[in-house]
């Protein structure tokens, strides 16, 4: 069994890629384990969305609790216990026991790097329980990054203009620099990939081939889909879950905002940072990439507006 967890910032195509990893034979896309696992997190999900009927859907149709994989494990739930991350994900991977789990990929959609170095912790702790673990960064260029968030921000009411671009732009910046250099620093037990939400759209066929090729799991030649039938996705993307989308659509908002690509040109460290993160997603491809530490370290380093 490889673990294999997603980190990336939010609308980044972390979703995207656990739904066409989960069209594999192989593979069970289990979502946003950690927020899941989370009493924070599961009393806050409650708060905001207990009203709705399908509250608590799982990605295979069922709730929760009578899902063939969540239900056995449905104690882990942040609504139905507490206990430390650790002691949970050190429970979910001595759950993977049977030999149907043994020969699978379990993808695990969390995100946050923080909780990866816990499920790294829990991979040590629990000996012989998995085979391998393995990280993929998904990054979004900047410009789409940017184009997204300032839709959001008109859906949400707020402010736009250059400086909230600036503002997200650093945010890109830190949080994508941070996540860089953790995974460059990561020992050789972890296997490292990174891949750009627009190579997972563009070239779709050849990322998941790579991935399959990296997590040592076998490609199917069938047409890639996001249509699948074989995860278990709780705490995931609403869009995906309850619409089931079957197409992958390039969001290419940012080719006519010319504002985005004004913040864009006013930032170079996060202009040559974009740059690298391309190239890696570009090498990790051809097989090429390996990840390097860098000498100048100095994370969340941006464009600064005040002071
Ligand atoms: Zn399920």
């Amino acid at each position: 069994m490889t673990y294999v967890y997603i980190t990336g910032l939010a609308h980044s195509g972390t979703t995207l890629l656990s739904h066409l990893l989960s069209g594999l034979d192989d593979v069970i896309s289990i979502g946003e384990v950690s927020r899941f696992m989370s009493t924070y997190h599961m009393q806050k999900y409650k708060a905001r969305w207990g009203h709705c009927e399908d509250f608590s859907l799982c990605s295979c149709g069922t709730d929760w609790k009578n899902c063939s994989f969540w239900g056995p494990r449905y104690n882990l739930c942040g609504l139905e216990s507490e206990g430390t991350l650790l002691e949970k994900y050190e429970r979910l991977l001595g759950s993977f026991t049977d030999t149907h789990l043994k020969s699978k990929l379990i993808v695990d959609t969390s995100k946050n790097i923080s909780d990866f170095h816990t499920l790294r912790k829990a991979w040590f702790n629990s000996p012989g329980s998995q085979s391998k673990l393995a990280l993929i960064l998904v990054v979004k260029d900047l410009r789409s990054f940017l184009a997204s968030m300032k839709a959001r921000r008109v859906q949400d009411g707020m402010k736009t203009g250059l400086v909230a671009d600036i503002r997200t732009l650093n945010l890109w910046h830190g949080k994508n620099r941070e996540l860089l250099d953790t995974v460059a620093q990561l020992d050789s037990a972890v296997s490292c990939v990174v891949v750009t939400y627009e190579d997972i759209c563009l070239r779709t066929k050849q990322v998941i081939a790579c991935l399959c090729n990296k997590l040592e799991t076998t490609y199917s030649e069938d047409p890639v889909s996001v249509s699948h039938s074989g995860s278990h996705i709780v705490m995931g993307n609403t869009d995906f879950i309850h619409r089931n989308r079957d197409s992958i659509k390039y969001d290419d908002r940012w080719f006519y905002d010319t504002s985005a690509q004004l913040a864009y040109l006013l930032h170079p460290k996060a202009r040559a940072l974009n740059n690298q993160l391309i190239a890696c997603s570009q090498e990790s491809l051809d097989g090429k990439w390996r990840a390097k530490p860098r000498q100048d370290c100095n994370p969340g380093q941006g464009l600064h507006l005040d002071g």
